[in-house]
Order: structure tokens, then sequence, then C-alpha cells
């Protein structure tokens, strides 16, 4: 199963992430939904938020970006607000890459 990975950039102050990632459909799908009910579009995959779970949280249309829920919305909203507690910042994250090897 194709899984896209996102990183979230660092917001401060973000009380429910799931409200900043929107998800419509309030239905819990335990594998990926096979049409998009915005869309119609068959391509659902994973989706996988850096810090936030392990493997895919969340499920996504290739289409037209709609979210699916895989959990559910209170479990969903628990992992996601682990965010709030990272210490990477995307900045430091940049920094690392584009470092100039010794
Ligand atoms: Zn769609």
């Amino acid at each position: 199963m194709k899984i896209r990975t996102a990183i979230l950039s660092n917001q401060t102050g973000i009380k429910d992430w799931l409200k900043v990632i929107n998800v419509n459909d309030s239905k819990v799908y335990k594998k990926p939904p096979k049409n998009c009910s915005n869309c119609g579009g068959h391509k659902i995959i994973g989706l996988e938020i850096l810090g936030a779970h392990k493997s895919c949280i969340l499920w996504e249309c290739q289409k037209c970006q709609e979210k699916y829920l895989k959990f559910t919305k209170a479990y969903t909203r628990k992992l996601l607000n682990k965010l709030n507690d990272m210490s990477i910042n995307l900045e430091d994250f940049m920094d690392i890459e584009y470092k100039e090897p010794n």
C-alpha cells in the first residue's frame, strides 16, 4: 500500500490538529475507502504524519486530498496533539540538511 509522509509545519497554540487537517467524513475506515466521497477517485493512500504515529494515521485521496479517518476522532486527535510536544523544529532540521560536510 502506498503511503505519503507529511510534516506539519510548527505552529504554536494549536488546540485541535484535527481541525487543521480538516477531515469532513466522521466515519472510521479500517481499510482505505474504495471511493472518495468527494471526487469519486479510486486512489486512496495512507497518510503518515511525522511525529504523530509510526505508521499511517489517516487515508488521503490522491486526486483531491480529501482525508478519511483510520482511527476514531478522539484517538486521531490524541496522536496528532503529540505534535505540540515535538522537540524538533523544522528550521533546525533544514539547517542540518543543508550543512556542508566537514
Ligand atoms: Zn477525492
